[in-house]
This record gives C-alpha cells, sequence and structure tokens, in this order.
C-alpha cells in the first residue's frame, strides 16, 4: 500500500532544505481540495486513509502516476507528503513544469468551510518558507489559471501575502482558540500567578479584545512574554493584575506599576493601550488605562499597525519586541489541543445522524415489506 507521512511545517521544510533538488522550482501552486472536506479529516479515525483516498482517485480514476501534488495541509495544521518534489505536479495543466502544488484540505467557498487557526498559520508558514528556499515570491491562486474557484472564494490573495510576510496587524479578530491559549499557558506554567482561572483569563482578553476590535491571541501572547507566562518577578507583583506592565519603568522600585482592581480591569487596561496605540478610533468602553491619555499627548495614537511596529514605541530600544510576541503566538497556534475533546461534537453529531437515517430505512423496509407480502398475497390469490 502506497504510504503518507505527516510533518510539521518545521520538520517539512527542513527535509525540503536538505534534498538534492533535480528540478527548478519557481511557482507556488495553492489549491484547496474542495472533497475530502475538513469535516472529513477530523471524523476520519486513521487520517493517513484521506490521503490514501486522494492517492487512488488521483492513480486510479485519473490514471495519473501517483498523487498530484507534493503536499496536502491538514486543518490540524500538518503538512502531509505527497508526489516526489523531483517529479512535476499534476497541479494546473499547461503551468506544471516549475510548480510546487501545494493542496489545503477543505472547501473554502464563501459559506462553507474557513481556512483558519493552526491549517492557515501552517499554510502561511509553509508558503513562507517554500519562498525562502527556492529563491522565489511566485504564488499562483489555482483560480488564475482557470475558471474554478479554487482555492476557495473566501480566499483573498493579497491579504495571504500579506499575513506571509509576518504583518501581523494589531487590530482584528483572534484566531486561536480558548483551548490553545489555555492549554499553552499551562503546558509552559501550571500555577500562573493570576487571581483568577486560566480559563478566564483567557476570556477577557479574547472579550475585552473583541469589544474593542484589538487581536485578543495577541494581547495574550503579549501578556505572556510581560509576565514571563504568569509568573511575574519583575516590578509588577501579582497582585496588580498589570499583565502587560503598565507604568513600570526599569527606574521603578518593585509594585511601583499601574494597579487594577480586578484580573478583567487588568486586561481591559492592556487591550486599552494596545488599542491605542494601532487606531486614533475612541475607546468603546471608559478609559481605564492610566496611560491612553499619555499616548495621545506623544501623538502615539494609531502609530503602530503591525505587531512588530511596537519595536521602539512599547518597547524601548525593543528591536526585536514585536517577533518575540509573534513567536509566543506561533507557539499556541499550533499548540494542537487534544482531537477527542475538540472533535467529540462533530462526531456525536454525526453519529445521532446516523442514527436518524438508520430508523428512517428501517420503517422503510419496514413498509416494503409489508407491500411485499399484500403484493404477495394477491399473486397468490390469482395463481
Ligand atoms: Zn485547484
Amino acid at each position: 500500500m502506497r504510504r503518507f507521512h505527516s510533518y510539521t511545517v518545521e520538520s517539512y521544510l527542513a527535509y525540503l532544505r536538505n534534498l538534492k533538488l533535480k528540478r527548478k522550482i519557481t511557482d507556488i501552486h495553492l489549491h484547496h481540495t474542495w472533497k475530502p472536506t475538513k469535516k472529513t479529516y477530523y471524523l476520519a479515525s486513521n487520517k493517513e486513509k484521506i490521503i490514501y483516498g486522494m492517492w487512488k482517485y488521483h492513480t486510479q480514476t485519473l490514471k495519473w502516476r501517483d498523487i498530484g501534488q507534493h503536499v496536502s495541509v491538514s486543518p490540524d495544521g500538518l503538512i502531509w507528503d505527497g508526489r516526489d518534489v523531483n517529479l512535476m505536479p499534476a497541479s494546473i495543466s499547461g503551468h506544471n513544469k516549475n510548480a510546487f502544488a501545494i493542496e489545503m484540505i477543505g472547501n473554502f467557498d464563501k459559506g462553507y468551510e474557513k481556512l483558519e487557526g493552526a491549517q492557515l498559520e501552517a499554510v502561511k508558514k509553509l508558503v513562507k518558507g517554500l519562498f525562502e528556499i527556492f529563491h522565489t515570491k511566485k504564488l499562483i491562486f489555482h483560480r488564475e489559471y482557470s475558471n474554478k474557484t479554487c482555492p476557495g472564494t473566501s480566499l483573498n490573495k493579497a491579504m495571504f501575502l500579506e499575513e506571509i510576510e509576518n504583518r501581523i496587524k494589531i487590530l482584528g479578530d483572534s484566531v486561536a482558540t480558548k483551548e490553545q491559549m489555555k492549554q499553552y499557558l499551562l503546558t509552559v506554567n501550571p500555577v500562573p500567578k493570576i487571581q483568577c482561572t486560566p480559563e478566564e483569563i483567557v476570556n477577557y482578553y479574547l472579550n475585552e479584545g473583541a469589544t474593542e476590535g484589538v487581536r485578543g491571541d495577541i494581547a495574550f501572547a503579549q501578556a505572556l512574554l510581560e509576565t514571563g507566562f504568569f509568573r511575574f518577578g519583575g516590578i509588577v507583583l501579582p497582585e496588580q493584575n498589570n499583565y502587560a506592565g503598565l507604568g513600570a519603568t526599569n527606574a521603578t522600585q518593585k509594585g511601583r506599576a499601574a494597579s487594577f482592581s480586578s484580573p478583567q480591569i487588568g486586561v481591559r487596561a492592556h487591550i486599552q493601550h494596545l488599542k491605542g496605540y494601532a487606531s486614533k478610533e475612541p475607546l468603546v468602553n471608559p478609559a481605564v488605562d492610566p496611560r491612553y491619555t499619555i499616548l495621545a499627548e506623544r501623538g502615539l495614537l494609531g502609530s503602530c499597525i503591525y505587531v512588530t511596529d511596537l519595536n521602539g514605541k512599547w518597547a524601548i530600544p525593543g528591536n526585536d519586541y514585536g517577533e518575540k510576541i509573534l513567536k509566543i503566538f506561533d507557539k499556541f497556534i499550533f499548540f494542537s489541543v487534544k482531537e477527542e475533546s475538540a472533535n467529540r461534537e462533530g462526531i456525536l453529531e454525526e453519529n445521532k445522524k446516523l442514527k436518524e437515517d438508520n430508523m428512517r430505512m428501517q420503517e422503510k423496509i419496514k413498509k416494503y415489506e409489508a407491500l411485499f407480502n399484500t403484493i404477495k398475497k394477491e399473486i397468490d390469490h390469482f395463481s
């Protein structure tokens, strides 16, 4: 049986870097599978079978020499190998010669499934890595050469390319899940010194962030950086509920920083301060950040669009301050939460549907049996 193996993005890129390349690769092709869907993948007890199914279709039905794509990116952010990279793919007819083909498992047409979380981050990281390894910047969406919608109408190439450059904005929707954030924190520090539960602090970041239009997941990553994963130990004391070092500078003594009445208010102040850097829009909630007006006075409001713009502004000199935040963010976005708990709901729902289908079928069978018996009686009667 043709076997397939899964890699993390890092290990797949490491493999490629060591590969002796015998062909020129200049074009990175991006597709979505449409079918199998993300749901099919999640429900499969043996994930390799999903890739094998594509291989079977490509080789047996379409009569290709092997699976068409070089890699498949699964919803859990894994890279599954495929056709030998030294062979051209069966990707976009007439354009395969110098291509590397990626299939993202899912249907990303608007209104169907969403490219998000670990899968989105994996694709971005993969494409960025391929750009470096193959010395190219040429990403091609299948639809550019065909009338298909592939890789899905919900994907915008310009935005995708911007994100690949790690130009992550401070404002916007969070993409990490609550579970990823919580479990990653607890893996690094099982006993965070906070005055609430880890679940609550994650919820505060996501909710307060959503209220102000700030990415709560990014702010949370910043809090992990600023507090040393809520170990504290610097100027700020745990009971001050100050997760972003607001009002703390190197010159002040222990405890000489802003204090907040509760974890929620502490998170709110952090989110507000971050919003101040990222936007000139007024705050939604009354200001609890004591330094918000200082940002305005110094003309800093709206001066940082991207996380890396905080370098030299939020942190001085802070040459790689934003990069450090993104590194932490990267860790939890790839943190896969135990599958059973993440997919239990989907499986239960599927189970229920199957049971209902089964009952309907049983009823139909009974009806047909009755009908059959009636007809049989009639025939017996006439014969
Ligand atoms: Zn395609």
